[in-house]
């Protein structure tokens, strides 16, 4: 019959709607903003700089490698490299971003910037009560504002953040497996390399 479809669809929003207001599980909306939702673990709005430990800059992952700047669509990320080096998570120096921006009334949250990053350093916040009257100032982030914890990025997005925890432990074991292998092997080239000490001389007299 034509219109069965749309009658059935009125239907079932009717039965929806006066259901919401005898049984709560037909009642799929909040008051928002004094009621608010949990955010899904999927959800992503724009990104943010992971830290490790407590403190934002000795724990940033980034490197400033600028990947994730060439690689952003509409190019809203600008990275300038530090002079100087700081360890990454294995204590290997590394620079780390002087400055790194994200301008996010022009980010269209693709999230290309997290696939490309190969330090796990950016990641997708899930924040989005962002607006604010200064179109310009505001919503440019610094990376002091792009900077938040592992332990937040495990609040938002657990399973993820869990895999890459594992990923970068997995990562530190085998480097510092190399290079204890490699200590190993050199000490024993340079035991090796050094000649043999001489013979003790005979104090017995010749018969
Ligand atoms: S999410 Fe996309 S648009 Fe936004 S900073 Fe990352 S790469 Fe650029
Ligand atoms: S966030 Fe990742 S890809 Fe971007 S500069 Fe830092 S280390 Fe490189």
């Amino acid at each position: 019959m034509l219109g069965e479809g749309i009658v059935k669809g009125l239907a079932e929003t009717a039965r929806n709607f006066i259901g919401s207001y005898v049984e709560e599980e037909r009642l799929t909306t909040v008051e928002y903003p004094e009621e608010r939702l949990p955010a899904k673990e999927a959800a992503r709005n724009f990104p943010f700089l992971v830290f490790d430990g407590d403190d934002p800059h000795a724990g940033l992952r980034c490197v400033a490698c600028q990947i994730c700047e060439k690689e952003c669509p509409p190019q809203c990320i600008y990275i300038e490299k530090s002079k100087d080096k700081k360890p990454d998570y294995v204590g290997k120096p590394q620079l780390y971003p002087a400055v790194f921006d994200i301008d996010v009334s022009v980010c269209m949250s693709c999230q290309i910037c997290v696939e490309v990053c190969p330090f796990d350093a950016i990641k997708m916040d899930t924040e989005f009560e962002l607006s604010n009257t200064d179109r310009f100032g505001a919503l440019l982030l610094d990376k002091h504002r792009l900077a938040r914890s592992n332990v937040y990025y495990h609040k938002i997005h657990s399973t993820e953040a869990a895999e890459v925890d594992s990923h970068l432990a997995a990562e530190k074991a085998k480097i510092e497996a190399k290079a204890k292998a490699d200590a190993e092997a050199k000490a024993k080239a340079a035991t090796a390399k050094s000649p043999a000490p001489p013979a003790p001389k005979s104090t017995v007299p010749a018969i």
